[in-house]
């Protein structure tokens, strides 16, 4: 008997995106949000939210592109606010 890891879905641990989200690193702030599937918000990478587990995150270039995937804007970072 094998157990089937094929259906295990890829994690990002290892992408840059989910480094910075982790280190919450602000110069990465204005290149990508990251949405969480479990509460339906998009942050900043440097949101000071807990940095959620990496198979609940999807990666979107644009605020624009988060909110159409039906995400809606953290509170806390306010990802689609120019940059200041
Ligand atoms: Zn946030």
């Amino acid at each position: 008997m094998q157990i089937d890891r094929t259906t295990t879905p890829e994690l990002p641990v290892g992408d840059a995106r989910w480094n910075a989200i982790l280190t919450r690193d602000r110069s990465m702030d204005g290149r990508f949000v990251y949405g969480t599937l479990s509460t339906g918000i998009f942050c900043r990478p440097s949101c000071s939210s807990r940095p959620t587990r990496p198979e609940s995150v999807v990666f979107h270039e644009t605020a624009e592109a988060a909110r159409e995937g039906g995400f809606r804007a953290c509170l806390r970072c306010y990802p689609d606010q120019p940059e200041t």
